[in-house]
């Protein structure tokens, strides 16, 4: 089986938005091994759609659709490939009730076309839009399937992996059951875990396997299928230990949801174990992860922000000599900070983190080289030394995760 994905809208063809969703479907349809062969953009113009559509029928079995669904007259999508295929438009009640009911309470009247979102093709299977009004639709036609969806990436990528998805897996494989399973990582690069995972990568096509990295994490879906669900979990579980066996050591949970700070909080939680940050490098960063978690505050109360030298002496009482001697993006520093923030709060666990966000060189260090220092609740006081040459934002969001990640380790 192949496909085609068809991105609709003048702003991609004129560079004005990068082309995101194309690279999005392309990822899922490998993953459930639907090989893609053309990808094409196209403005919102009727007559080149068409011929677009008209080309990608004759040469590909599924035929994927993006944008263009919306309620203004450039939103042609629908309207064109309804008329190509001599189709009628149809209306799902309750798309178009959801429509009314919105702006019933909305001060800005209703477009006229408005309810154009409600409609499909007549003998598709509706797909629905949790994230806004357009349905998007499945259609199996003699030529070749449709998946149709819509432009904003929230949409598109939340209506694709809930109602589109299990339409395409089942297709695909022939089989009835089908479920994945994401595995996430941290402190691996996407190459790296592709290398290592190879033997299993290649081998395979029941589970499959596909990475996508992600703000310095990398997940891995495992996609099976099979007649029985009891089957179909053994088959994931049984590649989840092969994975490990292999990156074990990197991979830190489940789940498209969840994320390191969810887990450091549980764990903490778990253990009872109380929590304080003092931060240079990050400024507040780890403490803000922190308090994403929900129910956090039975862990963490407070933390530190020490930017300056003088802050750290000041607030969390670090000898002058240290800094002095040792300069501040240095083991001994990161040490102090987190010993001492434990010790002010009376906490059983505080991180700290100490280095150089860049762009420029601190104390004859280049950007990207820092500390994490963790103090423990037998006393016991590491710290450890990361370089990360990226761009300044970058660098703290790894450290950040390298923080969390040390909390389990
Ligand atoms: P709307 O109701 O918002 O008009 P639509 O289904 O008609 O939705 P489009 O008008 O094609 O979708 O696109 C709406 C917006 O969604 C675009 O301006 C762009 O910001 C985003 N978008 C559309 N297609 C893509 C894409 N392929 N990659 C990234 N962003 C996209
Ligand atoms: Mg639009």
């Amino acid at each position: 089986m192949n496909a085609e994905i068809v991105s609709v809208g003048t702003e991609i063809l004129l560079g004005e938005i990068t082309d995101t969703s194309a690279p999005y479907i392309a990822r899922r349809l490998a993953n459930l091994g639907i090989d893609v062969y053309f990808q094409d953009t196209v403005g919102d113009n009727y007559k080149r759609l068409e011929s677009v559509i008209n080309l990608a029928e004759s040469r590909s079995n599924l035929v994927v659709l993006s944008g263009g669904l919306g309620p203004t007259e450039d939103d042609i999508t629908k309207l064109v490939l309804a008329k190509h295929l001599g189709l009628a438009l149809d209306t799902d009640e309750h798309a178009l009730q959801k429509i009314n009911d919105f702006y019933k309470s909305y001060p800005m009247k209703e477009p006229t076309t408005a309810d154009m979102q409600a409609k499909y093709i007549h003998g598709a299977t509706v797909l629905p839009n949790d994230n806004g009004f357009a349905v998007g639709m499945f259609l199996e036609t003699k030529q070749c399937d449709y998946l149709v969806l819509p432009g904003p990436p929230v949409e598109m990528q939340h209506m694709f992996t809930k109602y589109a998805l299990p339409i395409l897996a089942k297709m695909a494989s022939g089989n009835p059951v089908i479920a994945s399973k994401v595995m996430r990582f941290f402190g691996i690069g996407e190459t790296e875990l592709e290398d290592q995972l190879k033997p299993l990568i290649s081998n395979q096509s029941n589970p499959t396997l596909a990475t996508y990295a992600k703000h310095n994490e990398v997940t891995l879906r495992i996609t099976a299928s099979g007649s029985k669900k009891a089957d179909v979990d053994n088959l994931i579980d049984g590649m989840v230990q092969k994975v490990n066996a292999i990156v074990g050591k990197y991979f830190y949970g489940f789940g498209d949801d969840n994320s390191l700070a969810k887990v450091a909080v549980s764990l903490l939680k778990d253990k009872k174990l109380s929590i304080t940050a003092a931060e240079s490098l990050t400024a507040g960063m780890f403490q803000s992860r922190l308090g994403d978690v929900s129910g956090v505050s039975e862990v963490f109360s407070g933390g530190f922000v020490t930017y300056s030298a003088k802050v750290k002496e000041n607030v969390l009482h670090i000898p002058t000599e240290v800094i002095n001697d040792h300069g501040v993006v240095s083991r001994e520093t990161a040490v102090w900070m987190a010993q001492n923030s434990k010790k002010i709060l009376n906490t059983d666990v505080a991180v700290s983190f100490t280095g150089v966000a860049g762009p420029d060189q601190l104390e004859g260090h280049p950007a990207g080289n820092f500390w994490v220092g963790i103090a423990l609740p037998d006393g016991d006081v590491k710290a450890k030394e990361f370089n990360f040459g990226k761009d300044r934002n970058e660098i703290r969001d790894y450290a950040t995760k390298c923080g969390l990640k040390m909390i389990y380790d």
